[in-house]
């Protein structure tokens, strides 16, 4: 069976969720390889194991902190040469994304981002995509070279699947490229405890409805109630309401939770752009009329701060 590439996103050896999400397509399109770099990668291997890694390639080397992504472009290629990979799988984060277009231009291969599914198909792996601001769902392969294929986070459930996951060390040879950019600092970003907006199970979202940046706390009593992300429209963002880090749609960010839930957001076609892919989406408008009920499995026609309140407290009583 022949082997696929799945960079491993990590923090200090502890390895992200959509890493694991990859790790369950990869099984279905061959034997998954895992690609574990920088500070802590030996620690990866034994979750990778968990989850279906025969092999986990390794190589820690102070560049992948000090400098921006071309030292970690370097290994991925070393990798791909070392293995003769089917396909390498990196999950759609912004840095992933970087990654994998620099990778595909390097070993002069296709790419395919942000899918939201993978099946193994006669010529080689199948994804699908939801592209043109939603408006259609594509399935694509690469025909060129080996697959490079970006998948975003909540596109498959996190399975155990315990493999050998043997750790080797992947000898890597840095280019005169990798080191041009330095990182001078990091300021991590305040904490607020929920969950990354684009990696989160459930995402609940306010819009022009919630008519103020202090009404946002009863959007994040509901985030919280569930252990969800906030997310907003880009009316509220606008306003000034809720920072642009937070922002869904085309010019925001793009998620697939499990459960999207859309409060006071009239659905306009470049929020959509952003949401669309949700598994189970929920709306809560006043409107009836309103572009998102077109779009939702569970619809509320109320006032947001009746029924946000509402259903913050009964999800607390029901979780005791
Ligand atoms: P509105 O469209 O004003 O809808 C507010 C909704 O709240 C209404 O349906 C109303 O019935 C409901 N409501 C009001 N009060 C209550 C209440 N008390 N209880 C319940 N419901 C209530 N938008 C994005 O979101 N993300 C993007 O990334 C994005 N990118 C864009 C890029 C471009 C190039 C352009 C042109 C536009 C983009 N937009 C984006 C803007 C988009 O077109 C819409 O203007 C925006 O999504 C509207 O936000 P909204 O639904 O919050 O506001």
């Amino acid at each position: 069976m022949a082997e696929v590439l799945v960079y491993v996103d990590h923090v200090d050896g502890a390895v992200r969720k959509p890493t694991l999400e990859l790790l369950t397509l990869a099984r279905r399109v061959g034997e998954p390889v895992a690609v574990a770099l920088g500070n802590g990668a030996a620690d990866t291997a034994a979750t990778l194991a968990e989850h279906g890694a025969v092999k986990v390639l390794t190589h820690e080397a102070a560049e992948y902190a000090d400098y921006l992504v071309v030292p970690k472009v370097d290994a991925l290629q070393a990798a791909v040469e070392a293995v003769s990979p089917a396909a390498v799988l990196v999950p759609s984060s912004a840095e992933g994304k970087e990654i994998a277009a620099r990778l595909a231009l390097r070993i002069g291969s296709g790419i395919i981002t942000d899918a939201v599914d993978l099946e193994a198909g006669d010529e080689g792996p199948v994804a699908t995509q939801s592209v043109f601001a939603a408006s259609f769902t594509t399935k694509s392969r690469v025909s060129k070279g080996t697959p490079v294929i970006t998948v975003k986070p909540n596109s498959a459930a996190v399975e155990a699947a315990p493999a050998a996951g043997a750790v080797e060390a992947l000898s890597v040879t840095f280019s005169a490229q990798a080191t041009g950019t330095k990182v001078t600092a990091r300021t991590p970003r305040e904490s607020t405890g929920r969950p990354e907006l684009t990696e989160a199970a459930i995402v609940v979202s306010g819009g022009r409805g919630v008519n103020g940046a202090e009404n946002f706390s009863i959007i994040e009593a509901l985030a919280d109630s569930l252990g969800a992300a906030v997310g907003a429209s880009r009316a509220a963002v606008d306003a000034g309401w809720y920072p642009h880090t937070n922002q869904v749609g085309q010019t925001g960010k793009s998620v697939s939770p499990q459960l999207y839930i859309a409060s006071g957001i009239s659905g306009a076609i470049q929020h959509r752009a952003g949401m669309q892919t949700s598994k189970t989406i929920v709306a809560i408008n006043k409107d009836a009329e309103a572009p998102i009920f077109e779009l939702v499995d569970y619809g509320v026609v109320g006032d947001l701060f009746d029924v946000v309140p509402a259903l913050t407290e009964e999800i607390k009583t029901r979780k005791g």
